[in-house]
């Protein structure tokens, strides 16, 4: 008889090794990779749980499988939590994460062929909002807008004389490099104009969002739609939240149509993180996120940094590294070396190609769930300027990388269990 309970480490010791040094990685690097952030125990806790185990294609208390007494009150807390937190009629929290959660949006409220408008990709949107390698380019009529070529930012005049022209059957809002707020009150008032259905994707923002710190899309949106595992501070996941009346479509766009079994052990986590998400500490921390970014934006501007649209009032920062003589990712790979983690990002109007464009996008939410504050983006700073100028000196970098895991022993990572 095998034996199904020996340890990871006993069972697979390249697995387990392999998951103990992105531990020690983690520990030991300032993560500034503006997607991603650091769980809390518990979410982890309830993510490794038996809920893998088990299935329940359908919707609390309407299950294809017996055995739901402990699942359905699981999502059904999860749900009420993130109509709660956000002030939504319906949330749907089973999308297996946010692409599959804007795939649901499409097939929902929409029939291929359809116009719909989205911010294009290198200005900062997301493949899922019509962006032409994704399916939403493909099989809808997607008007990609572009930002403001002086300010970078967007211009509600110009998104409303283009969504009158092109008469789209869904806006998107929402990105993923763009550092400024989102005017929802206006995109609302475009797609009422025009008689489009209003989409906010909060992906990057949920988190600043739930806890106070950007302007909610709720009431004025039709539709949001967002991952948990980014600001939100959740798993890896998504939800839709709607208003009533499209409830049934969305339902049924995830589930039968698009998905089969949720993923409980996910879902269980969302509901931990949800229940963090509506602290009065959690609120502290959407608003430490955005002064951290705000201080470290201000750092960095101070060292000559070109920031793309002069700052933030978000997250997170897009910076222009050509004045460095240096192109996105041989910065990155630079910063990489040094123990400091971010992402290669196109610019506004970039002229390099996606594979090595002029900028890099760096974000404060985990740093911020470390417990950094203002007085540490000084020192952050100035080792992304030191180790983009030493780019091709390894033992600068090295020297960086070492002086990066000694500062980061002072903020310890939570859920991270280095000794
Ligand atoms: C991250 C993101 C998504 C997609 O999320 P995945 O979980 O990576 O599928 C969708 N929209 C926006 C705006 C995002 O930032």
């Amino acid at each position: 008889m095998s034996d199904l309970n020996p340890s990871l480490q006993q069972v697979d010791s390249e697995i387990f090794d392999l998951i103990q040094k992105e531990e020690q990685r983690q520990d030991e690097s300032i993560r500034l990779i503006a997607s991603e952030n650091y769980t809390s125990k518990a979410v982890m806790e309830a993510t490794g749980s038996v809920l893998t185990n088990k299935y329940s294609e359908g919707y609390p208390g309407r299950r294809y499988y017996e055995g739901q007494q402990f699942i359905d009150p699981i999502e059904t807390i999860a749900i009420e939590r993130a109509k709660s937190l956000f002030g939504a009629d319906h949330a749907n929290v089973q999308p297996y994460s946010g692409s599959p959660a804007n795939q649901a949006v499409y097939v929902g409220l929409a029939e291929p062929e359809d116009t719909i408008m989205g911010l294009s990709l290198p200005f900062g949107g997301h493949l899922t909002h019509g962006w032409k390698v994704n399916f939403s380019g493909k099989y809808y009529n997607a008007i990609q807008y572009e930002l403001d070529p002086e300010t970078h930012r967007i211009d509600m005049d110009y998104i409303r004389d283009l969504a009158k022209k092109h008469q789209p059957r869904l806006i998107f809002t929402g990105g993923t490099a763009y550092p400024r707020i989102w005017d929802f009150e206006a995109f609302g008032e475009i797609a009422k104009e025009v008689g489009a259905l209003l989409i906010a994707d909060i992906a990057h923002i949920a988190g600043l969002v739930a806890g106070g710190a950007h302007p909610s899309p709720l009431p004025v949106a039709d539709v949001v739609t967002t991952t948990t595992h980014k600001t939100l501070r959740g798993p890896r996941g998504g939800m839709i939240l709607c208003k009533e009346e499209y409830a049934t479509k969305i339902n049924r766009a995830i589930f039968p149509y698009l998905q089969g079994g949720p993923h409980n052990h996910t879902t269980a986590a969302i509901a931990v993180a949800l229940k963090e998400a509506a602290t009065d500490e959690f609120k502290t921390y959407a608003h430490q996120v955005v002064k951290n970014a705000k201080a470290l934006a201000q750092a960095l501007a101070d060292k000559g940094f070109r920031l793309i649209s002069g700052g933030t009032d978000n997250h997170l920062i897009l910076i222009d590294v050509t004045p460095f003589d240096i192109t996105g990712a041989p910065a990155a790979h630079a910063l990489n070396d040094a123990g400091i983690e971010c992402n290669y990002n196109a610019i506004p109007f970039d002229p390099r190609k996606p594979m090595d464009p002029s900028g890099l996008r760096i974000g404060a939410s985990s740093i911020t769930s470390r417990g950094m504050k203002e007085e540490h983006m000084e020192s952050v700073a100035t080792w992304m300027d030191r180790a983009i100028r030493a780019s091709e000196n390894a033992d600068e970098l090295e020297k960086i990388r070492l002086e990066v895991k000694e500062f980061c022993q002072a903020f310890p990572a939570p859920g991270v269990m280095v000794d």
